[in-house]
């Protein structure tokens, strides 16, 4: 487990700096990001002190993943967006830039600033087995 520095989005969550709140409860916070890819760009975030998704603990996940669906709703009824994106950029060479773990929803228009580049190779059977079976075996860690 990496160790947690206090982040803009730890400062936000301890009311030191205010946000745009869209959704508040025991776990999770959700506000506007103030550097929108699209108008509508979401970003919701557990009150638990986590840098990555993977060191989140999973009542945190559980509670940051029940409330995604409403808040996509929600952003696409106002956004008048189709479609949208989800992703949390994990680590800084994925593009994580704030070290507190984060989910963007991000409404998908023309011209919105997130564009697809999507690389897809092939997955033959001898590495399809390998890998799950090692992913397998980490699973309960
Ligand atoms: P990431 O690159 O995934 O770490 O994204 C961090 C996001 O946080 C960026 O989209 C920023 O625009 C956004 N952001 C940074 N500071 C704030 C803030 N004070 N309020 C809202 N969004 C912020």
């Amino acid at each position: 487990m990496s160790e947690y520095q206090e982040t803009i989005f730890s400062k936000i969550i301890a009311g030191e700096i205010p946000c745009h709140k869209l959704y508040e409860d025991e776990h999770v916070l959700s506000f506007l990001d103030i550097g929108p890819l699209s108008e509508g760009h979401t970003l919701v975030i557990p009150k638990e002190n986590a840098r990555y998704l993977h060191e989140l603990s999973e009542p945190a996940a559980a509670a940051l993943g029940a409330v995604l669906p409403r808040l996509c709703r929600a952003v696409l009824k106002v956004s008048g967006a189709e479609s949208y994106n989800v992703l949390v950029n994990t680590g800084e060479p994925a593009g994580q830039v704030v070290m507190h773990v984060h989910v963007h929803i991000i409404p998908q228009f023309p011209d919105s600033g997130l564009k697809k580049s999507w690389k897809a190779g092939s997955l033959d059977d001898a590495t399809a087995q390998r890998l799950s079976k090692q992913i397998c075996a980490h699973l309960d860690e």
